[in-house]
């Protein structure tokens, strides 16, 4: 029998890698992350809040409805049932972008591309290419950490069917390009997992001050283009910016992605990057 669930971990309950805490100040609405991305101090705090966001009525109720019902499989399990915030390296030379968490994957575990089939392909290849401590990463406090590299999402919330509405991207938009300021003085190659990750990153990588290419390239499976660093990078030699196709089930299982096109993307990133 499936135990009782709450729709949400409560901030600072004791869970794993929690960022936040009871007394984090809470985004109600789109102005709100405005306002409190920006006035973010730290990344950590950055992060505190994002994972506290209750912005997108229709992203917070159905976080919370799939973290009530769960899937037979984990039946068992207490969801995270919250955005989820970036993680890894906080002073990255990578930047690995994805859409949105999995409802059952990252909104059950707390991490980012964590406890799915995508994730397991993803964090398969960094380990490959020694960009993640671990060959699987499985929940929040499992020991698996990032080298050099960083994971954030476009928008934070799991949405329905994969998809986010335009509103909710540009919702969820500040988090994303605050995050990004902050990393940008080291960060020397942006990933982005699939079509929407490439669209997404533009605005924010612009907020950053870096200088993007006119008209902007298109995305493609090791699509590469060359950006302006901004004002803060410590140096002064193109970024790299890298397409990459989502490691997601429809993609793996057709052949549209295999092993060795993962590895051969993050093999050029980590070698651009000097990680
Ligand atoms: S999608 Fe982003 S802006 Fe919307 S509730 Fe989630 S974290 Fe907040």
């Amino acid at each position: 029998m499936p135990t009782a669930n709450a729709p949400f971990a409560p901030p600072g309950s004791g869970w794993p890698e929690d960022p936040a805490t009871p007394d984090t100040p809470v985004a109600h609405g789109a102005g709100e992350v405005v306002e409190l991305a920006a006035k973010a101090p730290d990344l950590a705090e950055l992060c505190a809040r994002q994972s506290v966001c209750r912005a997108c009525d229709r992203l917070v109720q159905w976080r919370e409805k799939v973290a009530v019902q769960r899937r037979r499989a984990f039946a068992d399990e207490e969801y995270w049932g919250r955005p989820v915030a970036g993680w890894g390296d906080p002073e990255p030379r990578i930047l690995i972008v994805g859409l949105a968490p999995a409802a059952h994957g990252g909104n059950r575990t707390g991490r980012i591309f964590t406890g799915d089939r995508s994730g397991d392909w993803l964090f398969a290849s960094l380990h490959r290419v020694g960009l993640a401590a671990l060959p699987h990463s499985v929940h929040a406090g499992d020991g698996q950490r990032l080298i050099g590299a960083r994971m954030v999402a476009t928008v934070r919330c799991a949405p329905p069917d994969n998809r986010p509405t335009p509103l909710e991207r540009t919702a969820c938009r500040p988090w994303l390009a605050r995050e990004v300021e902050l990393v940008a003085p080291g960060v020397r190659c942006v990933v982005c997992l699939g079509g929407f990750a490439w669209q997404g990153v533009w605005p924010a990588l612009k907020h950053a001050g870096y200088g993007v290419p006119r008209p902007r390239p298109k995305f493609g499976h090791g699509a590469e283009a060359l950006l302006e660093p901004p004002p803060s990078a410590a140096r002064r030699d193109p970024v790299l910016l890298l397409g990459c196709y989502h490691p997601s089930q429809q993609n793996t299982f057709t052949g549209r992605v295999t092993e060795d096109m993962l590895d051969a993307v993050f093999t050029r990133a980590r070698d651009y990057a000097g990680v």
